[in-house]
Parts: structure tokens; C-alpha cells; sequence
């Protein structure tokens, strides 16, 4: 992208081609407009095409499609969920069981109002919203169209992004509880519990997988930017004076998740937020961008909030020697701090925060996955060529016959065999037809294709073919269990 203006044209682009207005008068006159921006329209017929693979092949669906669909909304099929899955698992992984100084926690996604008062949510969790009166449409303040003019737009007002619902069966207003927009708060009201109950000391973390909701003005760009979304959160809490050295190693760290998740280093970009960009409790943030399909984004945030939400949810604020702006707290009835073990003073920590998207994840993975191979004999075919920990499907057995009852029997028995292993989900393919079995497998990534034949019945031999390569390796079955578990371990 040339600049902001461009950037946001292409967005109003890829917001009309996946909204209803796709045909009204307004997306008419954008588009004739928009002639000089071809490249980048044409950057979305791959979003496009990986938007039609995710539907053909069961990944993700639109939310409330018989009905017309619900924007911003969209459901994982049975392929999204083994790679969502597989995506937050291998987070959980490398953040809680690699590691001895970090603790899992999975809260609630109702939150108590006075939780995002004092993390300044209810004050500043707002988009400036405005409404053109001549088209009738709303829009981001930064995302207005050319030929909505000035005098036809209203002045831009706060519009808060939090999803708000009532509790119990009085339905008055009296009673609501917000859907967290943030997994973070969560793990911030917890600090004491888990420093209770677990023998952690500074520095130390606490992560969280879990779902986060915010009314987007203009959700867009499939689960690029959706309204309801899954975010991997940790809170690491370090001595106050530490933060800095620790924010830069958290960076580094990140990147090289990433990397290992099949993200190129060439697509990743770092940038420093700065100036009024800046949230509120952040001292200092680092974004991890990528290039997605329909341009340069963000994929996760590295921020360092300081002793600000710690600080905001405390009780007896005067006695800590709190460094960042916090508003009085009446409601808290505890002190989220812990003893420092070289000083034995009781400190507020600092906080470093690595949040991440697991849907931006999941279209960065299918993004630097999705392949269209030319072949030697001169055909295509399409591959995703996931790491294979990420594959949604590790394997399928495929009886060379479909009718063929004892072929079909032995396939079956591989199948249990390996599904045992509890490396994923294995398939039976029963199709009968070989060469359409490895080209729907290769569409969705699975890294190993087992044939069951007449060698298998008379010599006990499977063939196993590899996606990448697209060799064949004949093998013992006796052999299978160690062929596939050792594959899956490299
Ligand atoms: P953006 O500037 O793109 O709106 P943000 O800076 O508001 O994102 P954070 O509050 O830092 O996002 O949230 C952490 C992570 O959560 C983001 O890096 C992103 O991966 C994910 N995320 C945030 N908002 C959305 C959304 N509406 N849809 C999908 N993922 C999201």
C-alpha cells in the first residue's frame, strides 16, 4: 500500500464484497473509482480463493448462513476445528508445559461491570463512529468514502465496543455483566488466587485461550476482523525496572513462534506504536504484522502495561508506590501485589503482555499454506502445505476398494491403530478412488495418505504416500505405528 488513503479504500473494497451492498449504487460509483487500485483487488482474489477452499473443504463457514448470515460471525468446521485446535494447543505447549513459570487459567467470559471501569474499558474502549446522511451507511472515522461529503457527515462520536448482557431474569437494565473484549482482564482479578494457590514468584505468567467479543464498526476481511474472536493471552510479571529487558525478550520469542507455525519471516514485520496510537496502559508496544492477503496487519500486540491494571484493581492504592495513572478504587476488596523475595517488600508488578489472535493465526497459517503447484505432467494441483503439527488430519487410510469387505476391515484396523497414537485425527478415506482420495488430501493438508491393497492382505504391506513430496514408500504394516509416530516427531 501507497498510504492510509489507499489502505483504507481497498478496506471499503473488500467491506463491500463481503457485505450485502456488493450490487448498490454507492459500491458502483466506489468501484469505477477505484480503477488505479487493480493490484490490490487482485491481492484479494486469493483471499477469495482461500475464503472458497475454507467452505468447499469444512473449514470455516459464515455464522447463520441458512438465515442470510450474521456479520462478523463465522463458524469452524470440521477441519477449522482440528487446525484452531492444533494452533492453541502448540501455544498452550510452548506457554505452560515448556516452561515452569507459567500457569494456565480459563475464566469466565461474563465480566463484573467494576472490572472494566477501572481497566478504563467503559471510558475508553471506543471507535469514533460516523454516519453519512446521504447514503444512510456508518463508518470509522478513518474509513470514510470520497463521495460522502463533508457537509453530509455527522460530527464523530464515541461508540463503545463492548457487547453488554443481562444476568438473571429481571431484564430492567439493573443487572448486565459485559462479554469481555479482552481475555486479559480476567487474569489480572486472578493475580492473587494464583499466586495463593501455586508457589510462583516474580517474574511469572499467567495464560489464557478463550474467547473476546467487540462490536466492530466494519467487520471485514473474513475472521481477519470479526466481532466475536479467540485471543491466546499472557500476563508475564516482572520486578518493576525489568519490564524493559523483558518486553524486548518477549518480542523475540513471539516472532520465533510464529516462524515455527510456518509464518515466512519475510511476510512479519515489526512496528513500534507510538504517539496517540499508544493504549492507555501501555508504556510501550510492539506489533507483530503480517501480510495477509488484503494487506500489512496486525497478528499479535506485545505490550508493556506497566503496573496499570494491577495497580487499577488493587484496594489501598496509597500503599504501593503505583507509577502509572490508576482512578480510586472503592470496590476491590484486595491487594494484587506480592512480596518481593530479595527486599521482602510487597510490590505491584510490572506486566508484559504477548496477545495474539487465533483467528488471524489461522488465516496467516492457511495464507502461507495455501499452494497452487504446477505439476510435471503439466496439471495443477492445490496443496496446503501446513508444518505438519498443524495439519487438521494426520493421516488417511485408504482402501484401495470400497467394496471389498476385508480390504475395507484391515483399513479400518490402521485406522485404529494410529488414531491410538493421539497425535490427532486419522481418517478412513473410502472413496475408491485413489487418485481423487491424495488430491482431496493434499486440499486440506494431510501430510500422510496409507493405501490398503491386495499386498496388504497377501504380503502385509501398506503404501505410504507423502504430500510434500508425493513419493511412495511401501512399508511393513507392523511398521506403521513407528513410520507415523516418528514422522510426526521431526
Ligand atoms: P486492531 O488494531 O487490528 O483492531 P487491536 O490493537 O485492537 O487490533 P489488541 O487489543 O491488541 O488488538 O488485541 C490483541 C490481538 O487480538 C490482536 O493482535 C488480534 O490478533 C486479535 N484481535 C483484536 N481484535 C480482533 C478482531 N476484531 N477480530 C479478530 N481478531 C482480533
Amino acid at each position: 500500500m501507497h498510504n492510509t488513503r489507499d489502505y483504507c479504500k481497498l478496506h471499503l473494497v473488500l467491506w463491500f464484497k463481503r457485505s450485502n451492498y456488493e450490487d448498490s449504487p454507492l459500491h458502483i460509483i466506489i468501484s469505477l473509482r477505484l480503477n488505479n487500485y487493480k493490484d490490490q483487488i487482485l491481492a484479494a482474489k486469493t483471499m477469495d480463493e482461500l475464503v472458497a477452499l475454507c467452505k468447499r473443504r469444512g473449514f470455516i463457514y459464515q455464522s447463520s448462513e441458512i438465515y442470510g448470515g450474521l456479520q462478523g460471525l463465522y463458524d469452524y468446521g470440521p477441519l477449522g476445528v482440528e487446525l484452531k485446535n492444533n494452533l492453541k494447543m502448540t501455544w498452550w505447549a510452548s506457554m505452560v508445559y515448556e516452561r515452569d513459570d507459567i500457569e494456565g487459567l480459563d475464566a469466565s467470559i461474563l465480566t463484573h461491570s467494576d472490572v472494566l471501569k477501572h481497566s478504563g474499558h467503559e471510558d475508553t474502549f471506543t471507535d469514533p463512529l460516523i454516519d453519512c446522511k446521504s447514503c444512510g451507511l456508518r463508518f470509522r472515522s478513518d474509513q470514510i468514502p470520497e463521495q460522502c461529503k463533508d457537509e453530509e457527515l455527522t460530527e464523530p462520536r464515541d461508540f463503545n465496543l463492548m457487547f453488554k448482557t443481562n444476568v438473571g431474569p429481571i431484564d430492567d437494565g439493573s443487572s448486565f455483566a459485559y462479554l469481555r473484549p479482552e481475555t486479559a482482564q480476567q487474569i489480572f482479578i486472578n493475580f492473587k488466587n494464583i499466586v495463593d494457590s501455586t508457589s510462583q514468584s516474580l517474574p511469572f505468567g499467567i495464560a489464557q485461550i478463550g474467547k473476546a467479543f467487540r462490536n466492530e464498526i466494519t467487520p471485514r476481511n473474513f475472521i481477519f476482523r470479526v466481532r466475536e474472536f479467540e485471543q491466546m493471552e499472557l500476563e508475564f510479571f516482572v520486578k518493576p525496572g525489568t519490564d524493559e529487558e523483558w518486553h524486548k525478550k518477549w518480542v523475540d520469542s513471539r516472532l520465533e513462534w510464529w516462524i515455527n507455525q510456518g509464518i515466512s519471516k519475510n511476510k512479519i514485520q515489526l512496528q513500534t506504536i507510538e504517539g496517540e496510537e499508544l493504549s492507555h496502559y501501555s508504556k510501550s508496544t510492539i506489533d507483530i504484522m503480517y501480510k495477509f492477503p488484503h494487506g500489512l496487519e496486525e497478528l499479535e500486540g506485545i505490550a508493556n502495561r506497566t503496573d496499570f491494571d494491577l495497580g487499577s484493581h488493587s484496594k489501598n492504592q496509597n500503599e504501593f508506590n503505583i507509577t502509572s495513572k490508576v482512578i480510586e478504587n472503592k470496590a476491590s476488596n484486595a491487594k494484587l501485589a506480592i512480596q518481593d523475595l530479595d527486599s521482602k517488600e510487597w510490590v505491584i508488578p510490572y506486566v508484559i503482555e504477548p496477545s495474539a489472535g487465533v483467528d488471524r493465526g489461522v488465516l496467516a497459517v492457511l495464507n502461507e499454506a495455501f499452494n497452487i503447484e504446477k505439476l510435471p505432467d503439466g496439471k495443477e494441483r492445490t496443496v496446503l502445505s501446513f508444518p505438519r503439527h498443524l495439519s487438521p488430519i494426520k493421516a488417511a487410510v485408504v482402501p484401495l476398494k470400497k467394496n471389498n469387505n476385508d480390504i475395507v476391515e484391515k483399513a479400518k484396523e490402521i485406522k485404529n491403530r494410529l488414531q491410538k497414537c493421539q497425535l490427532g485425527r486419522v481418517v478412513i478415506e473410502n472413496t475408491g478412488n485413489i487418485g481423487k482420495s491424495y488430491r482431496k488430501h493434499d486440499e486440506v493438508g494431510t501430510p500422510l495418505c496409507i493405501t490398503v491393497d491386495f499386498d496388504t492382505l497377501d504380503k502385509g504391506t501398506v503404501t505410504v504416500r507423502n504430500r510434500d513430496t508425493m513419493k511412495q514408500d511401501v512399508i511393513d504394516q507392523s511398521k506403521i505405528v513407528d513410520y507415523f509416530t516418528n514422522y510426526f516427531k521431526q
